[in-house]
């Protein structure tokens, strides 16, 4: 799903991705010369347990609040990734895409290897 930036006015629109087996939805909207989206990501990834290796699903319901620009961006705004786009479109699964790929880079452990693991904070 891309949209073109020019396209995009202030009133609200909706927009659902999945890939992977995740889903991406929610809305965006014209936000001055940026385009603010907020969605939720849902369902379940498949994600490498950091200790034996093995494949497992970890269950998704995070919420995303994030800004698009049409190019570079130069400015900047307290708390928020400012993701950049090159060729006019907000491309949806990629963004998607992204929030994929860092959630596979987090420490995961499958439930086999969590026993005990959960307590044993470091101070
Ligand atoms: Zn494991």
């Amino acid at each position: 799903m891309r949209i073109d930036f020019k396209k995009i006015g202030s009133k609200k629109r909706s927009f659902s991705v999945e890939k992977e087996g995740v889903v991406f939805s929610g809305e965006y909207k014209r936000e001055n010369e940026l385009v603010d989206i907020r969605g939720r990501l849902e369902k379940g990834l498949s994600v490498e347990c950091a200790r034996c290796g093995r494949e497992f699903m970890i269950k998704l319901d995070e919420k995303i609040h994030l800004k698009a620009n049409d190019g570079i961006f130069r400015g900047s705004i307290d708390g928020f990734d400012v993701v950049e786009f090159f060729e006019g479109f907000v491309d949806f699964e990629e963004l998607l895409g992204g929030e994929i790929e860092s959630i596979r880079l987090d420490y995961h452990l499958c439930p086999e290897c969590t026993d005990g693991e959960e307590f044993s904070y470091e101070i």
